[in-house]
């Protein structure tokens, strides 16, 4: 369970933009993306081998040594130094942190669902590579200097709010061009958004039937293009499978996945930005229940459309609250907020999977219930008593 409350210093934005790279652009940075995922895979690779062979996994400066620097050295590695260093010493952190987050959730360190081992990065994949301050700048032309690569065009669709830390160059599968910065908000009370009711407070009950109920029985139902995208993609997916390997049309239709999938991001992302800015223009404490996010999809093979948004939902939620100086808390996910009867506290509602259709339900107390706004006053309930009782970030 987390708790924030109040403004949180380090809080991380990020802004994305489109690019458009010159054809000599595009070919460096190519040249760097290749670089980027030999280096990465090179890594996952001298670490696997460390663990197969029980020898201790290699450190991040060893690593920096052997597969940058000492590789450059080497016939077959030699290209390396055509390209900045700046992403290749990158690419390295983001593997060292993926180690970490896999063994974290080995341990159950981390909420959320587990994850797997890092993998190795493949050429038709999102490409990207990230510059620190040493590996680019913003030009008084508007441009972006990245080193090695030349000045880009951007499109600044809105302005940067401070000076980025970082900016990474990402190519999708579609082909096309962003640079995504990073900037670190120390103090962002102009983020605050003045509440009509100061008292204001909500549970959140996020569900299969409806996306979530707020306080009141307020429901914010599951847009209809969830389901919609979903049969689209899958359609799409389908016609890739048949595709013989290697050919044109296996190409063309993995673009055309890749196309769903990124309207499916932006799609969703917009709508989720919508209802996370109106929960928190409306309340002062926002209580969620920390889903398994993952649980929910059992027995089907990919995660939906709305699975997905579950995740990304609470983790927007949680950190605009904290940038608009909202109480956020996040309820265990084993506390039986759909059992616990909201009137007498026993325990009555429905439960299990053979539960899951039952909607209404009256308890031995006399008290009829709607499921899902009485978990909603459970969760809320139980996130005061968390706030109250002190519990802060574990
Ligand atoms: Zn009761």
């Amino acid at each position: 369970m987390s708790y924030s409350a109040g403004t949180v210093a380090g809080v991380h934005l990020r802004y994305s933009f489109r690019v458009y790279p010159t054809r000599p652009q595009r070919q460096s940075l190519a040249r760097t993306f290749g670089c980027v995922r030999t280096v990465y895979n090179d890594a996952v690779a001298a670490r696997k081998a460390a663990h197969e062979t029980g020898a201790k996994y290699p450190s991040a400066v060893a690593l920096a040594k052997s597969l940058i620097t000492d590789a450059k050295r080497t016939p077959g590695r030699a290209w390396l130094g055509e390209v900045s260093v700046v992403p290749l010493q990158q690419a390295l952190r983001h593997c060292d942190r993926a180690y970490r987050n896999f063994f974290d959730s080995l341990k159950g360190k981390r909420t959320g669902p587990r994850i797997g081992p890092p993998r190795f990065k493949r050429r038709s994949g999102t490409q990207t590579a990230e510059y620190t301050r040493r590996g680019f700048r913003l030009k008084e032309d508007g441009r972006l200097y990245v080193a090695k690569v030349g000045d880009l065009k951007v499109t600044w669709s809105r302005e940067l709010p401070a000076e980025p830390s970082s900016v990474t160059v990402v190519k999708t599968v579609t082909g096309k061009y962003y640079a995504s910065f990073v900037i670190a908000v120390e103090d962002d009370a102009d983020l605050l958004e003045p509440l009509d009711d100061p008292d204001a407070e909500t549970g959140i009950d996020l569900g299969l039937k409806s996306f979530a109920v707020l306080r009141g029985g307020k429901v914010i139902e599951s847009p209809k293009f969830f389901r919609q995208m979903e049969r689209k993609l899958k359609k799409a997916q389908r016609a890739l499978s048949r595709k013989r390997k290697g050919s044109n049309n296996r190409a063309k239709a993995r673009i055309r996945v890749g196309k769903i999938h990124e309207k499916i991001k932006h799609t969703r992302s917009d709508w989720v930005n919508q209802q996370v800015a109106m929960i928190v223009a409306e309340n002062q404490g926002i209580y969620v229940e920390d889903l398994n996010v993952r649980g929910l999809s059992r027995g089907r093979a990919a995660k939906s459309v709305q699975d997905a948004a579950f995740g990304i939902f609470l983790s927007r939620l949680e950190s605009k609250a904290a940038r608009a100086g909202r109480t956020f808390v996040r309820v265990d996910r084993y506390f039986p907020s759909t059992r616990l009867c909201s009137a007498c506290g026993a325990l009555t509602g429905p439960k299990g999977l053979d539960g899951l259709s039952i909607r209404q339900w009256v308890c031995g107390c006399g008290t009829r219930h709607d499921r899902d706004a009485n978990a909603e006053i459970n969760i809320r309930r139980e996130g005061k008593r968390l706030v109250a009782a002190g519990h802060a970030d574990t």
